[in-house]
């Protein structure tokens, strides 16, 4: 039994964010995130919570409720971080901006040309310094870190599978190596080196040959579904971990794009939409539906069978609900450019991120650190600042030309954050249906 005495003051914390849904009520935490739906008689109870409140005159004040009922009940709440029990907080406290959880990634481009030719596509010739594995593991972290390859077609820079092999004999397992590809070409000599160094592959596939064609052109016109996928197979034959990364043009082609995965087999992909900086609030909100078909249809599909298939984004933000440890990148404030996440471009200079370098702006390291929840106007009184953290600086200054505003994505994660806070709520099975484990 909670040790709560009659004579128990109870103080509920001021700012808390509060939604009613029938005749429920999600209250939200926005210092420390913190939230819980509320039920039933429940509701009210905390509804007329009255300042410093001795727990004896809360049992008068609700006679039809039991007195040990109401006792867990305002237990929870302390919990929570709702109230306060004799001017005291429920002690635990944690310190959500400790970056030492996020898994440090270092993304580096070595000047590749690209077998593509995709519309909008900014990238041109790019030069390139010639670096090798020693100046990438000198711009690398101490503990294990990811090592992707992006930027061009990797696969068609001869110096890869040199690199490659060098990268893994000298960082001793301290990195795990990625590389971002439309997998043409993929000759049985470098798909030997990919499987020997255990290189991840994830594939710039955007979905079935009718949405991935669209955009993914060939330098004779032609698409190049059939060759990446082909490239796909070859890499799953050698056993290799492969994902898929995609840009779909609709919402509506969420659900289509992620059958299509399934249906090869795939356990893993990212899906973002094609030129989020144009979307409307609109239409982010949209998006943030077609998420939510996802989850539902994901977590049918992944509750019945032996494998579980892996939506990033969906995933980060859903464990970024169930747990207050915070390990993604974008989602930190200030986000983790510069500290957990750089870029190594083709000239061999080190960035905080690629996404910073490609919109064109501020990489200035002091300038991203001043940019926190706090310091944006919209986001400091937002309830949800400390679960999306004011999102990615790229976009906010894609969207408003400055880095110094919310993300350009602000509608989609409004709509998110509640919508997947009242769907766990009523189905706690989702988080691990969606591949997210808390210890
Ligand atoms: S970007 Fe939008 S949802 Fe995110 S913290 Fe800022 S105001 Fe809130
Ligand atoms: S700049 Fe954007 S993409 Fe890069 S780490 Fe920050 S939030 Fe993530």
């Amino acid at each position: 039994m909670p040790e709560i005495q009659d004579s128990t003051l109870i103080d509920k914390k001021e700012n808390l964010a509060t939604y009613r849904r029938d005749e429920r009520m999600l209250v939200i935490d926005p210092d420390s995130s913190s939230w819980q739906v509320l039920s039933g008689d429940f509701v009210q109870v905390f509804s007329r919570l009255r300042r410093g409140q001795p727990f004896s005159s809360l049992v008068s004040d609700h006679t039809g409720l039991n007195p040990d009922g109401l006792r867990f009940f305002i237990d929870d709440l302390f919990k929570h971080g709702f109230v306060r029990l004799n001017g005291r907080y429920f002690p635990e406290k944690i310190n959500i901006w400790d970056n030492r959880h996020i898994m440090p990634t270092l993304t580096v481009d070595l000047g590749s040309p690209c077998s593509l030719l995709c519309p909008g596509c900014k990238r041109g010739d790019v030069k390139t310094s010639g670096f090798g594995a020693d100046e990438i593991l000198h711009a690398g972290w101490d503990s294990v870190y990811n090592i992707i390859f992006g930027g061009g077609e990797p696969l068609l820079n001869p110096a890869l599978p040199g690199i490659i092999k060098d990268l893994y004999n000298k960082a001793d397992g301290r990195v795990r190596l990625l590389i971002q590809t439309g997998g043409i070409p993929l000759e049985e000599d470098m798909l030997e080196i990919l499987a020997c160094c255990r290189v991840n592959m994830i594939f710039r596939l955007d979905g079935p040959l009718e949405i991935h064609d669209r955009r993914r052109i060939l330098p004779d016109g032609s698409g190049s579904f059939l060759k990446t996928r082909e490239a796909l197979q070859k890499a799953k034959d050698r056993r290799i971990e492969v994902g898929a990364m995609s840009q779909i043009q609709s919402p509506d082609e969420l659900i289509p794009v992620l059958e299509y995965f399934i249906s090869e087999g795939l356990t893993q992909a990212a899906i973002s939409l094609a030129t989020p900086g144009e979307l409307r609030e609109a239409a982010w909100e949209e998006w943030g539906k077609a998420q939510i078909k996802a989850l539902e249809y994901l977590k049918h599909k992944n509750e019945t069978d032996s494998s579980i298939f892996h939506l990033y984004d969906l995933k980060h933000l859903i464990r970024g609900l169930i747990s207050p440890q915070r390990v993604y990148p974008c989602r930190f404030s200030p986000c983790a450019a510069g500290s957990r996440v750089k870029y190594m471009g083709a000239d061999g200079r080190v960035y905080p991120c690629r996404e910073l370098i490609e919109c064109g702006a501020s990489a200035d390291k002091d300038e991203l650190a001043s940019r926190t929840v706090d310091s944006l106007p919209r986001c400091r009184r937002c309830a949800f600042r400390n679960i999306c953290a004011g999102g990615c600086p790229a976009r906010a200054y894609s969207e408003y030309g400055t880095i110094m505003r919310e993300d350009a994505s602000c509608a989609y994660m409004r709509y998110m954050i509640p919508e997947l806070m009242w769907l766990i709520y009523e189905n706690p099975g989702i988080p691990a249906a969606m591949g997210v484990n808390v210890s």
